[in-house]
């Protein structure tokens, strides 16, 4: 199998009735770039920043931040990377930064919070991404925003810092595109505002899920409880890649669902054409999408959502489909 998958690596990954599909990678160390050459993936939909963190045993300089990122894109001339901001708190923690005693981490204190409420923090990493760049497109998402009002501050924290540079006659990168990841129920009330302030939107599926159902991931009892083919979360990530094309803008999924080939038939089938995974599932989720009917599939799924029946999981639709093609 594995040599099936490496003997698809440069195969371009495109459905049957022609539609391209971005397959791209989830990093966050030096270890992990090579797997982008190896895969064949299109480049790094999600740059986990704060691995970075993790591994080291105290805060990571500006320098030190600065030149991991220059490492990373000196990696991949020509692909595309998107880095995240720090994601800390929740499941993530730094052993030489323990903020707080928190009854519920993964509702507390962390990832833009955190940014947003100890500015300097973010604002170094910005400054360090933005030097990184120096000439070239510069892409960040910030993690766990749930307003429309801590994206515009956040965006404002980037402006501010390219100001900065300018001053001090620092090259700027050729181009700087702010997305937003969508983790947060509250967003999906509010998701046209967001679309029309990001310039991409990128779906955090893990925690899009967790908080959803509210079912905690990192939970093994709650692992299979709940399905992300049912209607309910169906429904939410069709929300969001509508209101990502009203705008006229990206949307990508940057969680373990698009890894799964099943599931990532699913996104496409609600329009989903950008997937970040980890490397081992770019085989896998490319050999399912070369022998895909893509047109003929999101005909039958527009049926299969619209259904109200006692809201089961759309999943036996799906296998079923999969098999019959
Ligand atoms: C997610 O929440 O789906 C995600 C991609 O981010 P992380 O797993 O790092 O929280
Ligand atoms: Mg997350």
């Amino acid at each position: 199998r594995q040599e099936q998958y490496r003997a698809l690596r440069d195969r371009p990954a495109i459905t049957r009735d022609g539609v391209r599909v971005a397959l791209n990678l989830n990093a966050g160390l030096v270890i992990d770039l090579p797997h982008v050459e190896e895969t064949g993936a299109d480049g790094i939909g999600l740059f986990r920043t704060e691995l970075q963190f993790m591994v080291a045993e105290r805060l990571p300089s500006t320098a030190e931040q600065l030149s991991l990122y220059r490492t990373v894109l000196d990696a991949l001339p020509g692909k595309s990377v998107t880095f995240r901001t720090l994601d800390i708190g929740g499941d993530k923690v730094l052993p030489y930064m323990r903020a707080m005693e928190e009854e519920n981490p993964a509702l507390g204190w962390r990832a833009i919070r955190i940014g947003l409420d100890r500015p300097g923090l973010l604002r170094a990493q910005v400054r360090a991404l933005l030097k990184a760049a120096g000439g070239r497109e510069m892409r960040i998402m910030f993690p766990m925003v749930a307003t429309v009002d801590e994206f515009a501050r956040a965006k404002a924290i980037v402006q501010r810092e390219l100001g900065h540079l300018e001053r001090h006659n620092h090259q700027l990168p050729s181009e700087v595109k702010l997305g937003v990841m969508i983790e947060v129920p509250s967003l999906l009330f509010q998701i046209d505002e967001m679309a029309r302030e990001a310039d991409f939107l990128s779906v955090g599926s893990n925690d899009l899920m967790q908080f959803l159902f509210a079912a905690d991931r990192e939970n093994p009892q709650m692992a299979d409880r709940f399905d992300p083919l049912h209607p309910a979360c169906m429904r939410a990530l069709k929300t969001i890649a509508d209101a990502g094309a009203r705008a006229g803008i990206p949307v990508t999924l940057c969680g373990e669902l698009g890894g799964r080939p099943l599931e990532a038939m699913a996104l496409l089938s609600l329009g989903y054409r950008s997937l970040s995974m980890s490397p081992a599932s770019i085989g896998p989720v490319k050999a399912m999408l070369l022998s895909l009917d893509l047109e003929s599939l999101m005909e039958a799924a527009e049926g299969w959502l619209a259904e109200r029946t006692a809201g089961e999981s759309l999943r036996p639709h799906y296998t079923a489909y999969a098999k019959k093609h």
